[in-house]
């Protein structure tokens, strides 16, 4: 049974506790739980005041910035609902985003007042904007018109720092039923229309509890947000993970290796989780040495798959192991995890590294296409089943009942799972290349280009080819000061794997496009 149902009880339990004690540490600002209580207060009075409902949405398009965290619990006590928006996204993608969540009101920096107010525009609708710089609160006061001049659309702007000083009556404390939304995230969009899964306050209150039962996180043991704060691994894997264990968590704007680095050895950090391409750039920054990741004995790496032999060179380079979770934005994150104690199985046939075993109160199955169980050891559709699954996406019922059925999520990851109950994910569905109809999966090939001596990222994708309706082909960058051919790279493989498998053509290219998160976006190397 989780012990909480309800984030903002979780949060307040936090302040009763450690209130005094670091919340948030932001280069040289620390804010205490204390503070971090009152600064949502006069927030969360500022935005009632200003005709923020029950059930309205506040959209954050913010970077790893404490005004985040303020944001969310100020949402949450308003009544609301906290709205996670990618700050990279451009008008075209946060009018689309508007349109669907119709904020009430949203937070962002500075320098995104101008495509919030045009994708604000765009969708018609009245918002109070608050506006906030990155490191101080300036002042700015600027209500605008927008819109349509007959229908007079009026955003007011405001500051952050004066919202918090103008503050407003405290709304009563609202209770939370576990059912009750207390995030739409929307998915990260490496497959295309952005969707809004509405994460529960039982969603999050139990993946918290999953971090810190599984992980082991220790009470006030200080968290580095690696991830993205949009994003579900920096909302729950972070933010939810400080506020169970009354943890400080500590914030950098963005990842860049070198900050990390040296963030953990500052404050003697102990747990992270992000995405693997952020592990392998602190591997190959100049700072990296053992020292400066001493602390950190819990590391997990969720949202993309692991290449094995990246856990070995981590932990020839620092002496830690990383650990794999596996979950999605529709489940709140973490539904498989490697417990703390336990180093994944590597599977003899393929080389992948199993992405864990279900938490506790949950049940995954490998389905065929009709979502019928199939036995250990074959490959079919994970399908999960457990309290962190949402009960839907935002106003697309259609789109629910295509991924959720009988409160089962499909995944459209497929993989299989052995006879201890160890999950391997093979790839995802509609990343498969079809190669003179034999199946290859990216993710194979892929860890076998991670082993090459030169190679730093990999990604595999499928190409039109006149005979085999798709070829497989390679795109890689380089680690520094390494020298490579796509010969070299061809044979390599080709002496590894399955004639039909190695790729026929392989690019060298500076840096692989990713998403914030850092996941490498095989779609863009498509086309
Ligand atoms: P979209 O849904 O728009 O395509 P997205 O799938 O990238 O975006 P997320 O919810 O962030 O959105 O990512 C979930 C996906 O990430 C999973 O479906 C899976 O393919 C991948 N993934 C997550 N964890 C792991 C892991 N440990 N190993 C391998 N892949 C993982």
């Amino acid at each position: 049974t989780p012990d909480f149902t309800d984030v903002l009880a979780m949060f307040r339990a936090a302040v009763a506790r450690s209130g005094e004690r670091a919340a948030l540490l932001y280069f040289d600002g620390v804010i205490t739980y204390d503070e971090l209580d009152k600064l949502s207060d006069s927030l969360a009075g500022y935005l009632a005041a200003h005709g923020f409902a029950p059930g309205d949405r506040l959209a954050i398009f913010l970077q790893n910035v404490p005004q985040f965290v303020v944001a969310i619990i100020a949402a949450w006590k308003a009544g609301g609902i906290a709205v996670a928006v990618n700050p990279m996204n451009r008008m075209r993608e946060i009018a689309i985003l508007f349109a669907d969540c119709t904020p009430h009101a949203v937070i962002c920096h500075d320098s995104s007042y101008e495509p919030v107010i045009a994708a604000l525009d765009a969708t018609l609708r009245p918002a109070l904007v608050i506006t906030t710089s990155v490191l101080s609160y300036q002042t700015r006061n600027d209500p605008r018109l927008f819109g349509d001049a007959q229908q007079r659309q009026i955003a007011d702007t405001i500051d952050f720092g004066d919202a918090i000083t103008t503050g407003g009556p405290v709304p009563v404390t609202p209770h939370y039923q576990a059912g009750d939304i207390a995030f739409l995230v929307y998915t990260s969009g490496t497959t295309g229309v952005p969707k809004g899964a509405m994460n529960t306050h039982g969603n999050v209150a139990f993946n918290a509890q999953t971090y810190r039962d599984w992980i082991k996180l220790a009470e006030g043991a200080p968290i580095l947000g690696i991830a993205p704060l949009f994003h579900i691994t920096g909302l729950i894997g972070h933010v939810a993970a400080a506020f169970i264990t009354a943890a400080p968590l500590i914030l950098t704007y963005r990842f860049e290796p070198g900050v990390m680095l040296d963030a953990i050895e500052e404050h003697r950090a102990e747990f992270t989780i992000g995405a693997i391409t952020a592990f392998i750039a602190m591997m190959n920054h100049p700072s990296a040495t053992r020292a400066k990741l001493a602390s950190m004995t819990k590391i997990y790496s969720g949202g993309a798959p692991i290449p094995p032999s990246v856990v070995v060179d981590f932990r020839k380079t620092f002496g830690h192991y990383i650990h794999n979770g596996y979950g999605l934005t529709e489940t709140n994150s973490p539904t498989h995890v490697v417990p703390l104690s336990r180093e994944a199985p590597v599977d003899p046939a393929s080389g992948a590294l199993a992405i864990g075993v279900p938490v506790y109160n949950t049940i995954s199955w490998i389905c065929d296409d009709a979502g019928n169980p199939l036995p250990v050891g074959e490959i079919g559709e994970i399908v999960t089943q457990g309290p962190m699954v949402v009960p839907g996406y935002w106003n697309k019922p259609d789109k629910t009942a295509e991924s959720i059925r009988n409160s089962r999520f499909h995944t459209g990851d497929v993989g299989f799972m052995d006879a201890e109950g160890w999950f391997y994910l093979v790839d995802r569905k509609k990343d498969m290349i079809n190669a003179a109809g034999y199946k290859v999966w990216p993710r194979e090939v892929e860890d076998v280009l991670y082993t090459h001596p030169a190679v730093r990222e990999a990604a595999v994708i499928g190409v039109a080819d006149p005979y085999r309706g798709e070829t497989v082909k390679a795109v890689i960058s380089l680690k520094p000061g390494a020298a490579t051919t796509p010969a070299d790279i061809i044979l390599f493989c080709k002496e590894r794997m399955a004639a039909y498998k190695y790729p026929r053509m392989v690019e060298i290219i500076e840096d692989l496009p990713k998403t914030v998160t850092g996941k490498i976006l095989r779609r863009e190397l498509r086309g």
